[in-house]
């Protein structure tokens, strides 16, 4: 037990005259229980807060180990990156510019969704509509690290339609 060292470091405590009786002159005989109970009570305490830092440690790693859940887009952003692929890149896929993704009514079947920085992250700034060969390639390091600017490029065409003023529009007309 370390009793005085605690006491010593933490200004809150008890005034100087105590510091100094438990520092220096053993306390007599009726303080003893007051700095007995102290003692368990700082111990108890100084274990509970390790127990924290454990817990807090265990649940970090819980969490990174856990696979992330893939978040859908929202109607809205699904909307609006059809609006945008249409209206930008007439309709087709953003990434290889060849294969359409999408018409004036809406998303075309094998079109998919893709999570650029990871599966949970679902915003529209996030994703993009790409075919589903691109979707595919784009689990391959090389092959996303290539098509990088072309994602950042229909981002930026994208922001106009991603502003509340725009969503006013309607996919359809
Ligand atoms: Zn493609």
């Amino acid at each position: 037990m370390q009793s005085s060292l605690a006491l010593d470091s933490d200004e809150s405590q008890p005034g100087p005259e105590l510091v100094t009786t438990l520092a220096v002159v053993p306390a007599g005989p009726e303080q003893w229980p007051l700095i007995r109970m102290l003692e368990v009570v700082r111990d108890r305490v100084d274990s509970i807060h390790a127990g924290q830092r454990t817990l807090t440690a265990e649940v970090r790693e819980i969490r990174a180990s856990l696979p992330q859940q893939r978040k859908p887009l929202s109607k809205r952003s699904q909307e609006v990156h059809i609006r945008a692929t249409w209206a930008r890149r007439n309709g087709l896929c953003p990434c290889c510019q060849e294969t359409p993704v999408c018409d004036a009514t809406g998303r075309l079947e094998g079109a998919e969704y893709d999570h650029w920085y990871g599966r949970n992250q679902n915003r529209i700034t996030q994703t993009w509509l790409v075919c589903s060969a691109c979707n595919q390639r784009l689990n391959d390091t090389d092959f996303k690290a290539a098509a990088r600017s072309a994602f950042e490029a229909y981002q930026q065409a994208l922001r106009p339609f991603s502003s509340g003023r725009q969503m006013a529009f309607p996919l359809v007309g």
